[in-house]
């Protein structure tokens, strides 16, 4: 089993040095693994190294697609109140900007 990192990342290269694998690596300007090197750090570390230290809520998936860091564990914003947030700004609803 593998991890991916998901079109949310936002290629901040924090990932990359932590992996005991060397299984993170630069694509095309994006951060990818490879899922043949990744072991889930089995063996090396209790946690994912990558998620550990992802400040991106949702960038690193596992092989079902869950996020390793889902909405509100970083940020401790609960996912309600960020999808409806999202949902306001993206229809024009809400604007921080006065
Ligand atoms: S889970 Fe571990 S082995 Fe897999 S990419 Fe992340 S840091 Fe590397
Ligand atoms: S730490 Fe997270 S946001 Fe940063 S490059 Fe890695 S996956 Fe992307």
């Amino acid at each position: 089993m593998a991890y991916a990192i998901h079109a949310t990342c936002v290629t901040c290269w924090a990932c990359l040095p932590e992996c005991p694998n060397d299984a993170i690596h630069e694509r095309g300007g994006h951060l990818v693994i490879d899922p043949v090197l990744c072991t889930e750090c089995t063996g090396d570390h209790l946690d994912p190294q990558c998620a550990s230290i992802c400040p991106v809520e949702e960038a690193i998936v596992d092989a079902t697609g869950t996020p390793l860091n889902p909405l509100g564990s970083l940020t401790g914003v609960p996912a309600q109140v960020r999808l409806a947030y999202t949902a306001a700004h993206e229809s024009g609803g809400w604007s921080c900007l006065p």
